[in-house]
């Protein structure tokens, strides 16, 4: 490709709206526009690029035995309400009508289409198992787009599904999907980390995050410098501490706090710390009244809290609830005679005592509270979001928290939607058996994002070879030096003859121009050729990562090029 022939509109200036780097320079580098909130439409370079990241992805997946399909993007309504998620899914499912007043969706993913399919398809043992994929716009109407390619409402995914016999199979295909993704990744020259991640009730590790580790991801993970363990804060456990016995308190006691509300407020009015604060949070779990403790300085984690109860619908009190039940404003509420259903407090709680609590009456607290002593707590859970420094479950080392953003799923359905759908098929004896699913995702569009959040300087995108929209651009800085400019051209073709894709930028710019604007697209491979290297046989190739130039001769360049990008792919961990 000709720079002149293509369409690569830089800009000097980033959008205002963008927040994170990779969003300003996909603007910047002319790979993106946005349409309205949360949709984006991929320029040349940037159409490129996704297309990248989807052939690695495809050619892994096709690698483990999966097979590529395609399926509608509309679904319809009847199959969500045959898995029960028309009710469920909330308001990030586009919902649409068709002409004859008909309810539609715009596909947010798809196990309620690729488990009609099979129902329809699949009839004996002998035909499983099965893994399909996809590579497909997504539609979800998520309640904050942002980070420009990161959280979309369009968006690229590769969604894929497997259907096995029994459980053995089923964790096959879950190892061969996790195994597949670890090569795509590292394919994909991502600095990455699986982590263990929520699975709702199933429980077990069949829930698996690819976390790629950036400072501007919205995932927090815990993870254990000294052993492997790493896990999505959502679903990290700490070792459990020890319960201490706690010393006794004197009586409780009622004191006054006009307007503290915060645990922050509190502890500074009544000159203590977080540490010594509970925090009492009420909720209303499957219509249940229930009050969740936490020590001030600690997080309540919902989920831990819904997976607790196995609870379909967990919602912060109302005001209005609050008010009911504490018979106080919001702010005050505590664990010593609340009625509530169920009292449920966090291990952290079982050592220590002498806490400092709301007194469920407006503007009050109460002093000295034992937990044994002055209220009724059915129930310690973990029920906290781990912290920095707690102990890892595995070896007791203290945990680190990092960000990172997630870029694949891979998780253990069981038979939630084989059951509902009744996709079964006949076992060796004839009788009737439920399928056993996995579902397996892939943000293809957000990798991009991804990939530029880890690699960027201050002039602008470092691409991974393997996702570069060019491996290569070839500079001339030939100005009125016809040779020049026949001789970079010849380098270009010479090199795409050689497997490297690569852009040749013709253009009647200064060089200073040319310089910017490759440094800012990213391409991994620089190659300039000036008058003066011409007349002494030499080229300078720049690697883009490191900054180092290296001047290669023109005799003999194929060899001697060969040899040096063979230096810059491993310079990325890259086999090429
Ligand atoms: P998140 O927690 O980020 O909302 P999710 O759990 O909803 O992700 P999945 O349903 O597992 O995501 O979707 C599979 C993959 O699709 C994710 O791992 C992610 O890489 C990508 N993805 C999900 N939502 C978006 C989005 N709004 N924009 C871009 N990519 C997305
Ligand atoms: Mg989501």
């Amino acid at each position: 490709m000709r720079w002149s022939a293509s369409y690569i509109p830089t800009l000097k200036e980033a959008p205002r709206d963008a927040e994170v780097i990779s969003h300003k320079l996909l603007a910047r580098a002319g790979f993106i526009r946005q349409l309205t909130s949360g949709m984006y439409t991929f320029l040349p370079l940037g159409l490129r690029s996704l297309n990248k990241v989807a052939a690695i992805v495809r050619e892994e997946m096709n690698r483990a035995g999966a097979l590529e399909i395609l399926m509608p993007m509309v679904q319809p309504a009847e199959l969500w309400k045959e898995s029960g998620r028309w009710d469920f899914y909330g308001r990030e499912l586009l919902r649409i009508k068709d002409r004859k007043d008909s309810d539609f969706c715009l596909g947010p993913t798809h196990e309620e289409v690729v488990t009609d399919l099979v129902r329809g398809e699949v009839r004996s043992y002998r035909q499983l198992p099965l893994n399909l994929y996809q590579i497909q716009t997504k539609f979800r109407d998520e309640i904050r787009p942002r980070f420009g390619l990161m959280r979309c409402r369009e968006f690229v995914m590769k969604d894929g599904y497997s259907f096995d016999r029994d459980e053995t199979g089923a964790e096959t295909s879950y190892k061969a999907m996790f195994n597949a993704y670890v090569a795509a990744f590292k394919r994909l020259g991502l600095d990455f980390k699986p982590v263990e991640a929520d699975s709702g009730s199933i429980g077990g590790s069949f829930s698996h995050e690819f976390m790629v580790l950036a400072d501007t991801g919205e995932d927090t993970i815990a993870t254990c410098p000294a052993c492997e363990y790493a896990a999505n804060q959502e679903k990290a456990v700490s070792a459990p501490v020890e319960a201490t016995q706690p010393s006794p308190c004197p009586p409780m006691e009622k004191v006054d706090t006009p307007a503290q509300h915060t645990v922050e407020e509190v502890a500074a009015f009544l000159k203590t710390t977080p540490q010594q604060v509970l925090k009492t949070l009420l909720f209303e779990v499957d219509g249940k009244a229930v009050a969740a403790l936490v020590r001030g300085d600690h997080e309540l984690n919902e989920i831990k809290l819904k997976n607790y109860f196995d609870a379909t619908d967990i919602q912060l009190a109302s005001p209005e609830q609050v008010k009911e039940w504490t018979k106080a404003e919001v702010g005050f509420a505590g664990p010593a005679g609340l009625k509530v259903d169920t009292i449920i407090a966090d291990l952290s709680l079982q050592s220590g005592n002498d806490w400092v609590a709301g007194a469920n009456a407006t503007d009050t607290h109460v002093l000295h509270l034992d937990l044994n002593r002055d209220c009724e707590v059915d129930a310690y859970a973990d029920l906290r979001n781990v912290a920095a420094g707690d102990p890892c479950p595995r070896c007791n080392t203290a945990m680190e928290l990092k960000k990172g953003i997630e870029v694949g799923h891979v998780f253990k359905l069981g038979t939630k939607y084989s059951k509902a759908l009744n996709a079964t098929y006949l076992d060796e004896n004839g009788k009737e058996q439920v399928m056993i699913m996995g579902c397996y995702g892939i943000g293809v569009s957000r990798i991009v994002a991804s990939a530029i959040e880890q690699n960027n300087d201050e002039n602008g995108i470092i691409f991974p070879p393997t996702i570069a929209p060019f491996e290569a651009v070839v500079i001339s800085l030939g100005g009125k030096n016809k040779d020049v400019d026949a001789k970079a051209e010849e380098l270009y073709n010479t090199m795409n003859k050689l497997g490297i894709d690569t852009i040749y930028d013709d253009r009647d710019e200064r060089p200073g121009v040319k310089f910017k604007d490759a440094d800012l697209v990213g391409f991994p491979i620089q190659i300039v050729l000036g008058g003066k290297g011409l007349e002494k046989g030499i080229v300078e190739a720049k690697d883009r990562r490191t900054g180092e130039k290296t001047e290669l001769p023109l005799e003999n360049f194929e060899q001697a090029l060969s040899e040096w990008r063979a230096k810059v792919w491993e310079g990325w961990n890259l086999e090429l």
